[in-house]
């Protein structure tokens, strides 16, 4: 496609995948087929003859994400499907696999329990940059990280990482998803796979479950393609034609979602309520040097820790505009004590906030009082 050299993100996410085309309308709607007309002698046109094999309102999100990511783009119906493609494509019996043991859940849980006969390590976020550089990959054939993790915001500095997983001959993939393609170009950084839950910020309007796999190498997204299309885990027309509508004001809300968690992560920051504060965009956070060096922006999530469960009940029943809810990325501020779920390993007061595209000001009053009311009670 015809793209200027060094366009904004803006311009990207704008423009992404949508070429034009005279007579074409400029937001062409989502096509259903399951077959296509073949001609007589049985060739396809313009390729397409069945869904399960390609759809073009599918192609067409596929070469937007292949824009921003850099890499050719297989799309998958949620983000464990594009994470369970990716392990099933790479990996055969006996091999090794490496994956955080502080990322995302569901992670955790397809490698150990789906895998029969691959060996999974786990490892802390904040460990596997050391662990590459002392030679702990010899022998894996795929460190999957997480970078920032979903959790806990901790970040992998790829630039230690990638050299020595490439010195070792292990594949890197990075699961995208809290960054999305305008936070981090993990490609560009030296990854052979960026792969993501669209269902979070890049889609970020809490209705549709997506995910992609981008790969450096166009041969193995040959190789998921074909995984996918065998396993017949193509995702429907319409999601993906909600899911492209919504990419192009992916920027703005990124911006938003950043300054609206830079706002809370300042005015929470001295609240006597408020303990293990965390955000990437402030100095003193952990991550701060990584995501400085590694991000185009920030992330919005910021987290923190309450007394207990109940606080955290207390404070939800105060808010009149962060909602209680799981996942993260959408329009809506939303609070969700992870505990409540199991699988992390935090405490129960532990509470993750995903800041929406609300008014900063606004967010912060609600967040306040309800704070305040919360240590009114204590
Ligand atoms: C949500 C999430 C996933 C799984 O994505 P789904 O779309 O829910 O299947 C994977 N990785 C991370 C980091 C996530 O936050």
């Amino acid at each position: 496609m015809n793209r200027g050299p060094g366009w904004g993100d803006g311009t990207r996410a704008v423009h992404a995948g949508k070429p034009a085309v005279p007579g074409a309308p400029l937001a062409p709607g989502p096509v259903f087929a399951a077959p296509f007309h073949l001609s007589a002698d049985g060739d396809p046109t313009q390729g397409f003859f069945y869904g399960r094999n390609h759809n073009p309102t599918v192609q067409a999100f596929e070469a937007a994400l292949e824009e921003l990511e850099g890499g050719p783009t297989v799309l998958f119906p949620s983000g464990m499907g594009a994470i369970a493609a990716l392990l099933g494509s790479v990996l055969s019996t006996g091999d090794r696999l490496v994956i955080p043991g502080d990322g995302y859940f569901g992670t955790r849980v397809y490698a150990e329990s789906e895998l029969p006969g691959i060996e999974v390590v786990q490892l802390p976020t904040t460990e596997l940059a050391g662990f590459a550089t002392a030679g702990g990959l010899d022998r894996v054939t795929l460190v999957l990280v997480e970078t920032p993790n979903n959790t806990r915001l901790d970040v992998v500095d790829l630039s230690t990482l990638v050299p020595a997983a490439r010195a070792a001959g292990c594949l890197v993939a990075v699961d995208n998803t809290v960054a999305t393609p305008l936070g981090q170009r993990p490609l560009a950084l030296g990854a052979d796979f960026s792969v993501a839950s669209d269902t979070k910020a890049l889609s970020g309007h809490s209705d549709v479950l997506l995910g992609h796999v981008a790969a450096a190498d166009p041969a193995w997204a040959a190789r998921l393609r074909t995984w996918r299309t065998r396993g017949g885990s193509i995702p429907g027309p319409f999601e993906v034609w909600l899911a492209h509508r919504s990419l192009g004001t992916l920027h703005l809300r990124l911006d938003r979602q950043a300054a609206n968690a830079r706002a809370l992560a300042e005015a929470l920051r001295g609240h006597p309520m408020v303990g293990d504060l965390r955000w990437p965009g402030l100095p003193e956070d952990p991550a701060h040097d990584v995501v400085s060096r590694q991000h185009q922006r920030p992330p919005g999530l910021l987290s923190f820790v309450l007394p207990d469960a109940d606080a955290v009940a207390h404070l939800l029943r105060s808010c009149r505009i962060a909602v209680a809810a799981t996942s993260f990325g959408g329009l809506q501020t939303t609070i969700d004590r992870r505990a409540q779920w199991g699988g992390d390993d935090v405490p129960p007061g532990f509470v993750r906030v995903s800041c929406g595209c609300e008014d900063a000001a606004d967010l912060v009053a609600d967040l306040v009082q309800a704070l305040d009311a919360l240590q009114a009670a204590a």
